[in-house]
């Protein structure tokens, strides 16, 4: 259930409005938009439908979602959200590029590419130190010195960090250092993780499982939103299909499909999606033209070399071609990059 407020209501008549529905024995969760406000309340909703609350002094509405999530839904909030990166805005005009190593490997390379991703145009760095492997005999990350060489880089080059939290032990840790944290595709339905994500100030990048349909993943985004945190994007990055000649099936008919059914941003990752670096600028592309808030993209200065994912991984002056191609794209649809 919501309750969508006139525009000018009050502090007053919000506060109100909370402190009956809590007294009700349900939780309410706020979202204060330009327009209006809107209290969404999570619960047993047949308490609800006895009470007159549209005669609530400030009540505009109130509005059975019958959608699963509904802190995520458009109904819940009309307008996009857009989540402030210290200072990088993600789900407005401008696209964010999030670029970097699949894995945090040694300072110098951290560096070098920061640098590179950076004169491009990338805006967020990215970087695994807790990298979740199929194999337990393969690279697992370097952990939290993985995160002083992000925050080291961070430092150099003034971009932000995004960095992957696979335990509900690290994210104290992980939070310490990254400025988004990023939820991998396997643990997209490790329900406690999201629930600990979600208590954290810190926004929150959510990878779509594998095997997910696009409800589970707006489900696993409603476990952030409901403990709180509603600075919490999606990130698109390929499901499972009978198709194995690629890596994932990128899945770009979720793109719009999210942004009609949610006001979060839709970041793309083509890079997981395809698995092949000669896909991913292709992808890219078409990512931006579905509607793309963002962009993640896996660069490396030697992916032969490369600890994990060399083989879906950009050179440096690969992905400054790209990031060119995609600054006129994205101006053909109304946006900058
Ligand atoms: C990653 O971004 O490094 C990663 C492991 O991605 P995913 O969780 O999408 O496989
Ligand atoms: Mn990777």
């Amino acid at each position: 259930m919501i309750i969508v407020l006139r525009p000018g209501a009050t502090k007053k008549q919000v506060d109100h409005i909370i402190e009956k529905v809590k007294k009700l024995g349900l939780k309410t969760m706020v979202s204060r938009g330009v327009e209006r406000t809107i209290i969404g309340v999570i619960g047993e909703e047949d308490i609800l439908r006895v009470q007159p609350l549209e005669a609530f002094p400030g009540v505009e509405k109130v509005m059975s979602i019958l959608k699963p999530y509904k802190l995520v839904s458009r109904e819940f909030k009309p307008e996009n959200s857009v989540i402030d990166v210290e200072g990088v805005k993600v789900g407005g005009k401008k696209i964010v590029v999030m670029a970097g190593p699949c894995s945090v490997e040694n300072f110098n390379m951290l560096l070098n590419v920061g640098r590179k991703v950076k004169s491009s145009g990338a805006r967020i760095l990215r970087g695994g130190a807790f990298k979740p492997r199929s194999s337990p005999y393969s690279f697992q990350g370097l952990g939290e010195e993985g995160l002083k060489f992000l925050r080291d880089v961070k430092k150099e080059t003034g971009l932000k960090i995004v960095t992957e939290v696979m335990d509900t032990r690290d994210v104290w840790m992980v939070e310490k250092y990254a400025d988004i944290i990023q939820v991998g595709a396997r643990n997209m339905q490790n329900f406690n993780l999201l629930k600990e994500v979600g208590m954290s100030k810190k926004p929150v990048l959510l990878k779509r499982g594998m095997s997910a349909t696009v409800k589970e993943f707006l489900m696993s985004a409603e476990y952030v939103l409901s403990a709180g945190n509603f600075n919490c994007m999606l990130c698109e990055r390929g499901i499972r299909t009978f198709e194995d000649a690629t890596r994932f099936t990128l899945d770009l008919n979720a793109v719009p499909l999210i942004k009609q059914l949610s006001h979060l941003p839709v970041i793309v990752d083509p890079s997981h999606g395809t698995g092949k670096w000669d896909l991913v600028a292709p992808m890219a592309k078409a990512a931006i033209a579905a509607g793309a808030d963002g962009l993640m993209i896996e660069v490396h200065p030697n992916p032969e070399e490369a600890f994990s994912d060399g083989e879906q991984s950009l050179v440096p002056y690969r992905f400054e071609a790209m990031m060119k191609e995609l600054c006129v794209l994205a101006k053909a649809m109304g946006r900058d990059i």
